[in-house]
Order: C-alpha cells, then structure tokens, then sequence
C-alpha cells in the first residue's frame, strides 16, 4: 500500500538537475513530489518518467519565493504522499548582470528565488520532521558560492547564503535527528547553462580538472547519497560535485 512508501520532494523539478534528481529518487523507492512553477508539460513529462520506471510521483505547482505558496505546497504534497522524509531544496534562476549596471530587481527576484525559496520550503517542510524526529534535506547551491563568478554578485550571494542557511538549520534540526546538507555544482550540462554565450562556457571549460561538462545525473547521485542511510553521519556539510573545477589555482 502506499503508506510503505517514503516521500520525497523535489522543488524546481520540472527539468535539469531537479528532474534528474527527481528520477533518481523515484527509481530508489520513493514517492516523488515534483514540484514546479509554470512549465506543467516539464513537470508532467517528469512524473511520466518515473511512472513508466514502475516509480510513484504528482506533480504540485507552487512559487517557492512565496512563503505561503511554499506552506501550501509543503501541506498539499502532505495530505496527497504522506510525511515528507527527504527534501531537496533545488529551485534557482540566474539574472547575470554586472554588478555596477544590475538592476534592483535582478538582485531581489535572485535572492528571493534562491535564497528566501530555500529558506520557505525548509521552514515549513522541517516541521513535520521535527514532529516525527526524522528527515533529511539537500540544498542545492553552486561553487560559485565559494570561488564568485563574474556577472553573478546576485547568484553567488545567494547560493553562499545558502550555506549559511544550512550551516544554521543543520545544528538546530539535529537534535531531532534531521540532517541537512548542501551540494555545489559546478558547470552542468542544463537549460540553464546551455544560455551561456560561447566564449563564456569555453573559459569556464577550461577551468575544470576533468575537462567536461558534468550531467544532472551525477548532481543526482550525490543529492541521492546525502538523502540515503549511508550518509546518517553527515550533516552541514557542503559536497562539491564540480569535477574539480574549485580545487584552486596551482600558483
Ligand atoms: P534549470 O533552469 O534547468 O532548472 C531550474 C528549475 O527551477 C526549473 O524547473 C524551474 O522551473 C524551477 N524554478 C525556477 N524558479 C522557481 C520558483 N520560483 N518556484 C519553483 N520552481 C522554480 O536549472 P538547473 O541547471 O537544473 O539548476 C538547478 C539548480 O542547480 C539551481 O538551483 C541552480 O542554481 C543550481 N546549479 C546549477 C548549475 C549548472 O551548471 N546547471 C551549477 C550550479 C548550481
């Protein structure tokens, strides 16, 4: 029945690292909540997926910047799953711009998507888990948090302030037995980087040990781990999935 099955939810998982993510969960035994914004075709296509791999998921529309959207979202997806265990907290833009010429706007819609969404579906998402004494949680940030980027002041402060975020929650959830942990991408092969004119990508290239591209299946597998009994040891921790590319500079 479906009370045996653990629920996990994914926001942002209508493509890219989210729907990866969410398929990876769906083939490891949970009942996926896939959670998007305006691309309901992607979110179904995502969902489909994991239907035809013998796996559960719904798909659940709802802006994560909104603190009472993401209270619903979290209410919806736990009256229709069940308790939510695992959430992974993936949902982000970009609004690149120099920082001399960026527009106020660019700024807060970036902070407000990226770091308040993660904040809002942490917020209401932990509450049962602390009622249970049980859960764990993956933000998504970026190297970028740690190593900025040019172009990026929005982005970057607010996938640093994710850190800081989890880094805070991870010590007030663990007594109840919750972690909750970040993973740093580096340069993925997603719609989102797929925007980045060509000179930028080649020098970002260039930057990574590997010298390739990772794929949203890899981020998968680590968010997947994080989320998994094997990492019942770790917590506030931020694992880079980046091919090497923020190891640093050899000089
Ligand atoms: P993407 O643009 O392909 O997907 C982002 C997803 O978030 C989409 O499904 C989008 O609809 C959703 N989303 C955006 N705003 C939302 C909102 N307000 N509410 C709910 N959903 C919303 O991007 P991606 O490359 O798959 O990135 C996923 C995450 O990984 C993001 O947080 C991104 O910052 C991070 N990341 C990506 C890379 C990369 O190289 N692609 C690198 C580092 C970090």
């Amino acid at each position: 029945m479906t009370e045996s099955w653990e629920v996990a939810l994914v926001t942002g998982a209508s493509r890219g690292i989210g729907r990866a993510t969410a398929c990876e969960l769906g083939r490891r035994g949970y009942a996926v909540a896939v959670n998007y914004l305006g691309d309901e075709r992607g979110a179904a296509e995502t969902v489909g997926r994991i239907v035809e791999e013998g796996g559960r998921a719904m798909a659940f529309r709802a802006d994560v910047s909104s603190h009472d959207e993401a209270r619903r979202l979290v209410d919806d997806v736990e009256r229709s799953l069940g308790p939510i265990q695992a959430l992974v907290l993936n949902a982000g833009i970009t609004r690149d711009g120099l920082l001399v010429r960026m527009p106020e706007e660019d700024w807060d819609r970036v902070i407000d998507v990226n770091l308040k969404g993660v904040y809002n579906v942490l917020k209401w998402g932990s509450r049962s888990m602390v009622r249970r004494k049980s859960g764990r949680i993956v933000a998504v940030s970026s190297v970028v948090a740690m190593t900025g980027n040019v172009g990026q002041a929005n982005y970057a402060a607010s996938k640093a302030g994710i850190i800081g975020l989890v880094r805070a929650s991870a010590r007030e959830l663990s007594r109840y037995g919750i972690t909750v942990n970040v993973v740093a991408p580096g340069f993925i092969d997603t719609d989102m980087t797929g925007a980045l004119p060509g000179e930028v990508r080649d020098r970002l290239m260039a930057a990574i040990p590997l010298r390739r591209m990772g794929t949203p299946e890899e981020v998968a597998k680590a968010i997947a781990f994080l989320l998994s009994p094997d990492a019942s040891y770790i917590t506030g921790e931020v694992l880079r999935v980046d091919g090497g590319m923020s190891i640093g500079a050899l000089e």
